[in-house]
Formats: structure tokens, C-alpha cells, sequence
């Protein structure tokens, strides 16, 4: 019998797809890595997995051990089936502004989520930042994984993500392409690449226009998962030999063409990660190769990028009703 004794063995070994309509008339092979064929949903499963089994080993997480973190998206997901499987529990604090639809993803997973203020400062012992730290010193056997300074973060994709786009092109990979949310992506998976190829891979970051990583102040963007206001831990400044700024402009029309044109469903930060794919691979020939990471699906954006009410309302179309409109890089 050909069965797996857990969701979570099911973790990584994504497939790769090629890009055929959105990359007509360029050169180069473009392949995407879809991460939303993870069982939560994200890459974000791969750097559950790894941070829990490090705290197991680090002896920080011990049987029956309650995992608090501040999160509302994908890597609660992740840290929350990861966790039921293995016997923890889970307490997510997050501000009230997240939608009632994550929520309910992480509730329907077991995990216990504290919704706090959006409009108090971080520094406020109310917001989701302080409560999560006020509940791991008072609960007992707590742990808290902090995805933006754990190396267990870059660490999964160095030895899983990057291993697989290696093997599955066979060595041909000239190119990767991944948005930068906490950096591990891009920090993990590139070292591999560069190290695997003795430095023959190019590695390049996407990031929301006004973003720290391409050199903005932090202002603020419509894209969800991507970019940061500040440099955290988890990023290896030396991996990435070129960073590009996309707009939300490009990254909104480009995942709407994803989903009409390749039947890939993804979010805003998917739809960056191509554009940005697209933008280096018109410079390149025929033998080149390009791998770029999507990283979740686009479910959980239905009424945001996927709805002509939003788009609207952010001025992302100007041809109500058709939902697209071809970005400024293509
Ligand atoms: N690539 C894309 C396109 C993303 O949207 C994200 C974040 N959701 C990532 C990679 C991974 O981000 P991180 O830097 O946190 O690993």
C-alpha cells in the first residue's frame, strides 16, 4: 500500500511548471516552483517543519509544549498542522485587521488565536506583538519559533527547497527568482544554488516598490507577505546578486494573468515574484533557464486581488468587470 503516515511527510518535492503564456515572445525556458502544493497550502510549511524539529532538538520544545506566535497568515498554518501532528499546541495572536477568513483557517486547524487591537503602536502591551510575548513567558513549556530571526528558516530551503530545483532541472537552472518577505527563501534556497553551481546561478529578489530590500523607506504597499520596513535576521544580504522594485501596479496584473492565462492561482506576492522572473529573463537567450518560487495559492485573496470591487477601489483597473490590465513591465 502505497500510503503516507502523515500530512506533514507530504511536505516539499513541489512540482515545476512551465510558464507558456505569460512568457511569449522571451527566450529563456521559465518554470514556477507552485509551494501552494504543500499540504498547508505555502512554502511556509517547509520552515514549520524545520523550526519545530530544531526546538525538539535544542530540547526548547518538549512534549505537550505550546507554540506562541505572532501570525495571521501562512506560517501559522504551517507551524499549526505541523504542530497537531506532533503533539503541541498552538497560540496565534494576531490585530484585528487580519480577516475573519484567516482566522478561521488557523481555528479550524486547532490552534487557539488571540485577536488583538490593529490601531495601538507595537510597543503597546495590548498589540499582537506584545501579547505574544506575554504569553510565552507566562505559559508553561512555551515556545516561540520567530520566523524572522530563526536560521531554521533559511535553513529549510538551503537543504530542501534549493536541493529540489537543482534535481529537478537537472543542473540547468541559470536563474532564481523569489519575492523576499523574511528572506529565508531567497537567503536558503540561493546558497544552495550558488554553492551547488560554484557560483553559476543568478540569484535575484523581488520586493513590493518602497520596501527596505530594493532600497525604499518602508512606505507602505498593497502586496501581502513580501517586503519589510526594516533588514531582519533571517536575510543573507550576500546571497542576492540583484534585488527588483515591482509596483503593486505590476504584481495585481500580473497574478490576474496568472490565474486567467496558466490556471495558476496565487496572491500578490506570486504575481511580483513572475513579473520580476519576466523582467530578467528579457535579457537572457534560449539556453537560459529560469526558476520562480510562487509561493502560496490565491485563495485566501478572493475578495481582494480577485474581486473587481477591490481593484477598483485601489484604481488596479481601469476596465471594470475584466479584472486585468497588463502591467507596465511587459
Ligand atoms: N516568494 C514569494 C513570491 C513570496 O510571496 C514569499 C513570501 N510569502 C516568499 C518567496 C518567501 O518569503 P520569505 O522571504 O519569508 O521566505
Amino acid at each position: 500500500m502505497h500510503a503516507h503516515e502523515s500530512i506533514i511527510d507530504l511536505i516539499g518535492d513541489t512540482p515545476l511548471v512551465r510558464l507558456r503564456h505569460v512568457s511569449k515572445g522571451l527566450a529563456p525556458t521559465i518554470v514556477a516552483k507552485l509551494e501552494s502544493f504543500n499540504p498547508g497550502g505555502s512554502a511556509k510549511d517547509r520552515i514549520a517543519l524545520r523550526m519545530i524539529l530544531a526546538a525538539e532538538e535544542a530540547g526548547l520544545l518538549r512534549p505537550g509544549g505550546t507554540i506562541v506566535e505572532p501570525t495571521s497568515g501562512n506560517t501559522g498554518v504551517g507551524l499549526a498542522l505541523v504542530a497537531q501532528q506532533r503533539g503541541y499546541r498552538c497560540v496565534f495572536t494576531c490585530p484585528d485587521k487580519v480577516s475573519a477568513d484567516k482566522i478561521a483557517v488557523l481555528r479550524a486547524y486547532g490552534a487557539d488565536v488571540r485577536v488583538c487591537p490593529a490601531a495601538v503602536p507595537v510597543d503597546h502591551p495590548d498589540s499582537y506583538r506584545s501579547t505574544a510575548a506575554r504569553l510565552a513567558a507566562e505559559i508553561d513549556g512555551a515556545y516561540s519559533p520567530n520566523q524572522y530571526a530563526n536560521p531554521a528558516n533559511p535553513d529549510s530551503h538551503y537543504h530542501t527547497t534549493g536541493p529540489e530545483i537543482w534535481t529537478q532541472t537537472e543542473g540547468r537552472v541559470t536563474h532564481f527568482v523569489a519575492g523576499v518577505g523574511t528572506g529565508g527563501t531567497i537567503s536558503g534556497t540561493g546558497r544552495y544554488l550558488k554553492e551547488v553551481s560554484r557560483g553559476r546561478v543568478r540569484i535575484v529578489g523581488a520586493d513590493p516598490e518602497g520596501s527596505v530590500y530594493s532600497g525604499g523607506t518602508g512606505r507602505p504597499y498593497v502586496v501581502e507577505g513580501v517586503g519589510q520596513p526594516s533588514l531582519p535576521r533571517s536575510y543573507d544580504p550576500e546571497v542576492a546578486d540583484d534585488i527588483i522594485a515591482v509596483s503593486d501596479q505590476d504584481s495585481i496584473g500580473m497574478t490576474q494573468r496568472l490565474a486567467r492565462e496558466e490556471g495558476i492561482l496565487t496572491g500578490g506576492s506570486g504575481g511580483m515574484a513572475v513579473a520580476a522572473a519576466l523582467a530578467v529573463a528579457r535579457g537572457l537567450g534560449p539556453k537560459d533557464v529560469v526558476v520562480v518560487l510562487i509561493p502560496d495559492s490565491g485563495r485566501g485573496y478572493l475578495s481582494k486581488i480577485f474581486s473587481a470591487e477591490w481593484t477598483q477601489r485601489f484604481g488596479f483597473t481601469d476596465q471594470p468587470g475584466s479584472g486585468i490590465r497588463v502591467g507596465a513591465l511587459l
